[in-house]
């Protein structure tokens, strides 16, 4: 049956190029097709519709519907059943159409005499450029074979729709490309920064140029060779030195997984076998995928789409050009200009050439985004329309703090980038200058400046901020990065390669805080309705026990014979620390018990980010070892404003007396128990925000390892004690944000911030 199915879909290819390279117009060859497929599929009829310009599709040819509609008739996606594949990028098939909801037959087209309806979207690259659709008088139930058939020609014309082959160029979706004049792009910014280059299209839309195969045989051997070479091309990749520690390899095993799997290779092989070529049936696939893709709601799910294009990619490379790295010329600044990526990709770039990334899609928990972040790359997601809108080799500026692009800019763009980037190597340069400077107010207070980290790529920050520690080390990360859970040795080496790299200076560990916005795709869970203050941190790791001591059993092992930090996130009772705390001191008899050498001083904390351990203070002061603020969940939770979602987060103030007055009432509490304390939220890297922490008594802040300069350079320019007389009466203030008053307190003395 299948192999009939194959033998049939070749005769339609075959036919079908046929009718492609005979010397009739377009719209003659287009009409010849539509029968044809009508005939084939013993179908009344047969339409293609075509995307315009404007965003509708637009009826193209038809043999079944009135010709009259031909050319008039026009939908928006989302309305009928053509606009809902189009929206939708995914087949319909119905017996009986007349009975969907979905069904808007247009008079003009005579549809509403057809009962069954079959339609599949024509697809270049992601983007839906035309809908093809069959119809039925009767009654019918469509076969796989026969959508699979469908699907298969939509392939052949998304190709001829994107090369002008079957319709006028003009009128083909790709006619959006770049105007060559100055333009403006809005999107996220993902990881901050400015940044100049020219624009080097990185991946550019898998093109094929022959869709059928001369010789299927041959075409499958060379299919299952190029798979080949991309899986050893990744062990290659698996065993450089560089890979071999740290995030690159785990981010390549997960590559590797996804490589492996057998569904994907399967798909492309029976591709083959109806007579497409193998980067036909590479772009077949992968498109079925991200279509697939794009409409599953999980955030982790479709972050991992970027690994699924780099694999696509690589293959299509490999088959294409033979080249299995990517070893181009590239200018010496480069932006990259992609729809997504892979962190493997980013880490194929040599990294003293790429100033910035503009993504269309891309998301700030995706892996690309940590890893960019950690390099200090800027990048901008959520950039629509970047791929079309930039051209190879255009200068392109990137504004990563306003989540701005500026594409070929005009001088005066180019002179104010120019200005303000003077400036920032200069306030860079200045800043670099202070790193071994002690940070000390005006008035004597010491305050010691620390470093987050969550990736081996952190860990370089040390010794060029000359950070006195690591005062937040977020381990999820090294979880997240992963396809499966790390083993017991293998985190406990990564930790191990944390404290070296650390030497003297102390390092906080945060035991596993996932859930939320953090997921593990090893890690089943079922849906929340608010994650956030669902089941995640400290709560996952007390009723997963065997996973939470396997992290804690790494930790001690790693430590051995030196000082270890371990702190416990998203505490929100004194019960809930000592459960904690009970299961690490078990770990420590185990371990002592088999003549483990244990760590030289172990010292145990909390996060405090839920509001109700802010009261349990004098329970909980006596029975920890330190204190640290995680104020970016402190304050969604004290707010009830959710962190990530930028309409409310904004709507309150971490400088607001509300906030300022629990800061400090820790501050005094943790002071009084003589219990060290800090804050290891986004809010001490800012330095006007640093600054009225340490007049409310912080010595201990943990930042963003860029933001350590800055706020040193505050630091040194602040009396603290006179700061904090002026803010002695905070409870009695009734503004929502006493901002402006910090701001003007510090134009006035001078306070660099
Ligand atoms: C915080 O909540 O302030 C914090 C530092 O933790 P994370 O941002 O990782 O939730
Ligand atoms: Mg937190």
């Amino acid at each position: 049956m299948k192999r009939d199915a194959a033998q049939q879909s070749r005769q339609l290819l075959s036919d079908f190029r046929a009718i492609m390279q005979s010397a009739d117009p377009p719209e003659v060859r287009l009409s010849q097709v539509v029968g044809l497929v009508a005939r084939n599929m013993d179908a009344e009829v047969c339409s293609i519709y075509v995307r315009r310009a404007d965003g509708s599709f637009e009826l193209f040819e038809t043999e079944g519907l009135r010709r009259e509609a031909v050319h008039l008739t026009r939908l928006e996606p989302g309305v009928g059943l053509v606009g809902h594949v189009a929206e939708t990028s995914l087949p319909v098939r119905l017996r009986d159409a007349r009975s969907s909801p979905a069904f808007e037959p247009r008079p003009e087209t005579g549809e509403e005499a057809y009962m069954s309806f079959l339609g599949v979207p024509i697809l270049h690259g992601d983007r839906v450029v035309g809908v093809l659709v069959v119809q039925n008088v009767s009654a019918r139930d469509y076969q796989d074979e026969e959508q699979e058939a469908l699907e298969m020609l939509a392939l052949v014309f998304g190709q001829m729709i994107a090369s002008g082959a079957l319709v006028p160029p003009e009128t083909a979706a790709e006619s959006v490309r770049s105007n060559g004049l100055p333009t403006r792009l809005a999107g996220r910014s993902l990881s901050d920064g400015f940044a100049k280059g020219k624009a080097v299209l990185h991946a550019p839309r898998i093109s094929v140029r022959q869709t059928m195969a001369d010789d299927p045989e041959a075409e499958r051997i060379r299919l299952d060779d190029a798979i080949q070479d991309i899986h050893a091309q990744i062990d290659e990749m698996l065993a450089q030195p560089a890979v071999a520690a740290g995030e690159s390899r785990a981010v390549m095993e997960a590559f590797r997984l996804f490589a492996h799997d057998p569904g994907w290779q399967r798909r492309m092989r029976e591709a083959v076998d109806t007579g497409f070529t193998s980067e036909a049936a590479v772009k077949r696939v992968h498109d079925q995928t991200r279509a697939r893709f794009r409409k599953i709601p999980d955030p982790y799910i479709r972050a991992r789409l970027a690994d699924m294009d780099d694999l696509a990619n690589r293959l299509f490379n490999r088959l294409n050009t033979g080249i299995t790295a990517l070893d181009r010329d590239l200018p010496d600044d480069v932006v990259l200009i992609a729809r997504d990526m892979g962190p493997a990709e980013l880490l194929d770039f040599d990294e003293t050439k790429l100033r910035g990334v503009i993504l269309e899609q891309g998301s700030v928990g995706s892996h690309m985004s940590i890893v960019a972040r950690a390099l200090n790359i800027p990048v901008i997601g959520g950039c629509k329309g970047a791929t079309d809108r930039v051209d190879p080799g255009d200068l392109v500026i990137i504004d990563g703090d306003h989540g701005q692009v500026f594409v070929r800019p005009d001088s005066d763009v180019i002179k104010a980038f120019g200005e303000t980037e003077a400036m920032q190597q200069e306030v860079e340069a200045r800043r670099r200058a202070l790193r071994d400077v002690r940070a000390v107010t005006l008035d004597g207070v010491d305050v010691e400046l620390h470093c987050n980290a969550g990736l081996l790529l952190d860990l370089r920050h040390l010794d060029e901020t000359g950070a006195a520690g690591i005062g937040l080390y977020r381990t999820e990360l090294h979880y997240m990065v992963r396809s499966r859970l790390p083993r017991m040795q293998e985190q406990s080496e990564y930790y191990k390669h944390v404290l070296d790299a650390a030497g003297d200076r102390p390092v906080i560990f945060r035991t596993l805080d996932v859930g939320s916005d953090k997921l593990l795709p090893y890690m089943k869970r079922d849906p929340e309705a608010n994650p956030a203050m669902g089941w995640r941190a400290v709560r996952i790791s007390l009723d997963q026990e065997a996973l939470f001591r396997m992290q804690l059993r790494a930790l001690l092992a790693a430590s051995s014979g030196r000082e270890l930090r371990v702190m416990f996130p998203m505490i929100a009772d004194v019960a809930e620390y000592e459960a904690a705390r009970a299961l690490l001191l078990r770990e420590v008899l185990w371990a002592h018990d088999r003549g483990r050498e244990g760590p030289a001083s172990l010292k145990v904390g909390v996060m405090l980010e839920v509001p109700a351990l802010v009261w349990r203070l004098p329970a909980l002061l006596p029975r920890v070892d330190f204190v640290s603020i995680g104020s970016n969940d402190l304050m969604q939770f004290m707010y009830a404003a959710d962190r990530g979602n930028a309409r409310v987060a904004s709507r309150y103030d971490t400088l607001s007396p509300g906030f300022l007055s629990s800061l400090r009432r820790i501050s005094d509490l943790c002071q009084a128990s003589d219990v060290e304390f800090s804050i290891c939220g986004e809010m001490a890297s800012r330095p006007l925000e640093a600054m009225v922490l340490v007049a409310l008594g912080f010595r201990k802040l943990s930042m963003r390892p860029n933001a350590i300069g800055a706020v040193k350079e505050m630091i040194l320019s602040l009396n603290a004690g006179a700061l904090r007389e002026e803010m002695a009466q905070l409870d009695q203030r009734h503004e929502s944000s006493l901002r402006p008053l910090f701001e003007a307190y510090a134009r006035d003395n001078g306070v660099k911030v």
